[in-house]
């Protein structure tokens, strides 16, 4: 249960988190956190082994994913084998015995390798290894076959690009028929096969063939006793799940000052398997995070555009519109209000908040929205204005650069970088100087409500609630079970 902690783990979830913001792909939004993540830093070196967590292995709670191998799929034999293109009687075929693809595995050992022989099917599959020092060139000539061939093959699609990176080891296995190449198998990496095969019209048709991870449910429970990053690994997650967690909840519960002792959490997440081997965490499915005795829930979703974000069971974002503060700042050096202007040298009533940063610091946009002003403002110096919807606008002013392919009009989405910390116009040092308005009237960005985001759109809704309601019975299962076993005295 314990795990050694090293201080190379945490630089790493840092760094993960600061490299993952991943909108598009449907990952969590991130942006919200990276202030207190900088601070959760510091708190995986406060004490050691004290959180205690359960791991509830044995309730699977949902099927499993079929392990999707395509027939596609050869895994090359590590030597000069011949393979039947036909299925052998009494195998277990699927009714596709003819096809031209078979799949075959690894032989175990060499005594094995003989395999049934059907004469007037055969395949003469040869495999070639990449020795170092080796070249496209190299291992075609070794196999007869001309560099003609080779450029016809290189020519015929630019995912054959795949080819030039190679590495020792990796395999070629070419099936050649009359000095003609007919079919080319290169596995790129564990996932992605590329296949080139010759069609009757004697082209050269070239297919990347991608296996999916197998996906399985499990799920675990922890109990924080002082970071909720020592529970999280004494729960077993790794530290993207962890982070992932931090991310779901993250717009509701400051993870530095709300986090109490025995604040506890849930999860159901999959697991990723790759021929029965773990390869990494996949998405968070369902979390509970009881935070001083006040429970939060939240369901993935993915919709029909292949968006996922997280929701509360009933449907509501569990993000908001807008995140907090737009830039990682080092500190703010100029509040909402009154103010003396040091460069105006008189009182003037400030409309923002000046956050000091490096110069070049990423700008994020705090929601989602339209590009409605950019370019040079008098003393804003280079300024981006972003319209939300029709009530809500935010200002970013004193930009050293304004981000590339920015114009009026554009659509920005919350997180994405807009510009770059900087001093221009009338401005004493660099600093990002952020302005809120709700319905054109300043609001103090560090304490205006902000608004949720959108929930569950009303074409989903249905579905939403209807996949929720089992998430969130695998929850209630959990949480029972852990009440159970706490109250064994464990
Ligand atoms: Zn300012």
């Amino acid at each position: 249960m314990s795990r050694d902690y090293k201080s190379s783990q945490a630089n790493s979830a840092i760094n993960t988190f600061n490299n993952g913001h991943n909108l598009r792909n449907g990952k969590v939004h991130w942006m919200g956190l990276a202030a207190s993540i900088a601070i959760l830093g510091s708190i995986f070196f406060l004490s050691t082994d004290n959180a205690k967590a359960t791991r509830n292995e044995a309730l699977v709670l949902a099927p499993n994913t079929a392990l999707d191998i395509s027939s596609e799929t050869i895994t090359a034999p590590a030597t000069r084998i011949t393979l039947p293109l036909a299925i052998p009687q009494g195998s277990a075929g699927n009714g596709t015995g003819t096809r031209e693809k078979p799949t075959f595995s690894q032989p175990k050992n060499s005594a094995k390798q003989t395999q049934p022989k059907l004469p007037e099917n055969n395949i003469d599959w040869r495999t070639a290894t990449v020795k170092s020092g080796d070249s496209l060139a190299l291992i075609f000539a070794r196999q007869g076959l001309s560099p003609q061939q080779l450029d016809r093959v290189m020519r015929a699609d630019k995912s054959t690009a795949a080819l030039k990176r190679l590495m020792p080891g990796q395999q070629f296995t070419f099936h050649i028929d009359n000095d003609q190449l007919q079919h080319l198998v290169y596995k790129i990496d564990a996932l992605n096969t590329l296949n080139i095969r010759r069609n009757a019209q004697n082209e050269y048709v070239v297919a990347t063939d991608t296996r999916e991870m197998e996906s399985r449910i499990t799920n675990t429970t922890g109990v924080i006793d002082s970071s909720l990053f020592l529970a999280g690994m004494a729960a077993g997650m790794s530290d993207n799940l962890i982070m992932e967690l931090a991310g779901i909840f993250g717009w509701d519960i400051d993870f530095v000052l709300d986090i109490r002792s025995g604040d506890h959490f849930t999860l159901v997440y999959e697991e990723l398997y790759l021929d029965g081997h773990k390869q990494r965490d996949g998405n968070i499915l369902a979390a509970e995070f009881v935070n001083r005795g006040k429970v939060y829930r939240a369901v993935r979703y993915v919709d029909a555009k292949n968006r996922a974000d997280y929701y509360s069971p009933d449907g509501r974002s569990m993000r908001k519109a807008f995140i907090r503060t737009p830039v990682d700042f080092t500190r703010i050096s100029s509040r909402f209000g009154k103010r003396y202007h040091p460069t105006l040298k008189k009182r003037k009533n400030h409309h923002g908040v000046d956050y000091a940063a490096p110069r070049g610091t990423p700008i994020k946009a705090a929601g989602d929205g339209k590009l409605t002003y950019v370019g040079r403002k008098g003393g804003y110096g280079k300024t981006v204005i972003i319209q939300h919807g029709g009530k809500y606008s935010t200002l970013y002013a004193h930009m050293s650069r304004i981000k590339p392919g920015s114009r009026r009009g554009k659509r920005v989405r919350q997180g994405e970088t807009i510009g770059y910390v900087g001093s221009t116009g009338r401005s004493t040092g660099p600093h990002l100087h952020y302005e809120f308005r709700v319905n054109g009237v300043h609001r103090n960005p560090l304490t205006v409500r902000l608004p949720d985001a959108a929930p569950i759109k009303a074409q989903y809704k249905a579905d939403f609630l209807n996949k929720a309601q089992s998430l969130v019975a695998q929850l209630d299962v959990l949480q029972r079970t852990n009440v159970a076993l706490n109250d064994r005295g464990e």
